[in-house]
């Protein structure tokens, strides 16, 4: 009985090791993919559901690891924010963001008519400047703050509103856009998004996918429309698939969508291409 106890321990032990190994493997990893090539922004449009015009891009963080394989953000943020490496993956993704903004205003002769939307994460919320880390950004590229979107959670306002909302309203003021994301999956307190300068609702994809076959969550997205319009919000649907859910989310007053049916992610020259071709 002894010895399986302590086998089953040692099993323990090994797997936590592993765990950690993997971890830390990952994390050294990560390091050096902010320092080099390795670390790409993909942009997916998002467009307007009356007109398909495309309206912005998210900008998406994809990493190529040393085999050659492509890791999703899924993977590396939550490593990311648990090792700190957020800061400086967040600074990268920014300043990477706003130089492909003015590479797009360079090939164009004139600023774009879209903008690019950067995720912002809690953690980095609490430990970096972001104001200046922004005003830094624009500055550096000679881009305008209205090209740009800053995105965060329900959940990143939840550790501290009065920091946040401190943050935000310096974003607002220096002219940039802010939006909700994954809005209805976090704790939707809706005292916060009435005192915060927010302009867009992005409704999470868990209740827009499955609307058509799924009364309650049509019923939900309803809602989230009618309470974004009360309160004077551009709404956009995450995770259009099907062209019979955009005509549903536009008839039901949705402003905008994001999904596979208007585009995948795509790297800076093809996202410059598809906009060229799609607002012409
Ligand atoms: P998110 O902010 O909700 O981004 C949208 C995710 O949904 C993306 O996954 C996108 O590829 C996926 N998606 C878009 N349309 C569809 C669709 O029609 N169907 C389906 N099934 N999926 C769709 P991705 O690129 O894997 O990113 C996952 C998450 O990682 C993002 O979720 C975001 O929270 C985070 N993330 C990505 N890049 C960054 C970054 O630079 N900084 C931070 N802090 N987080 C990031
Ligand atoms: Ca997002
Ligand atoms: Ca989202
Ligand atoms: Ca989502």
């Amino acid at each position: 009985k002894r010895s399986k106890q302590s086998g089953r321990t040692e099993t323990y032990h090994a797997r936590a090791f592993d765990v950690a190994r993997k971890q830390f493997g990952m994390e050294t990893g990560l390091r050096r993919a902010i320092e080099s090539e390795a670390l790409t922004l993909h942009f997916q449009p998002i467009c307007d559901l009356a007109t398909g015009r495309i309206v912005s891009f998210e900008a998406l963080a994809r990493w190529t690891d040393e085999q050659g394989v492509c890791l999703s953000p899924d993977a590396f943020i939550p490593v990311a924010e648990e090792s700190g490496l957020i800061v400086p993956l967040g600074r990268w993704a920014m300043d990477e963001a706003v130089r492909t903004l003015a590479a797009w205003n360079d090939a164009a002769g004139k600023p774009c008519d879209v903008r690019i939307a950067v995720n912002l994460s809690a953690i980095q919320l609490q430990r970096d400047q972001i104001p200046s880390m922004v005003r830094a950004a624009l500055d550096r590229h000679g881009v305008s703050s209205n090209q740009l979107t800053l995105e965060l959670t329900e959940s990143a306002i939840g550790t501290d509103p009065d920091h946040v909302a401190r943050i935000m309203t310096a974003l607002k003021d220096m002219g940039a856009t802010l939006a909700m994301d994954d809005f209805g999956t976090g704790y939707s307190n809706l005292a916060h998004l009435q005192r915060l300068p927010i302009d867009l609702l992005k409704i999470d994809r868990s209740f827009v996918s499955g609307m058509l076959a799924d009364r309650d969550k049509l019923a939900i997205v309803r809602a989230i429309l009618s309470l974004a319009s009360a309160l004077g919000m551009t709404t956009i649907a995450e995770g259009v698939e099907a062209l019979d859910l955009a005509q549903r989310l536009a008839a039901l007053g949705c402003t905008q969508g994001q999904g596979f049916l208007f585009g995948r992610p795509l790297d800076r020259d093809r996202a410059y291409r598809l906009m060229a071709e799609r607002n012409a």
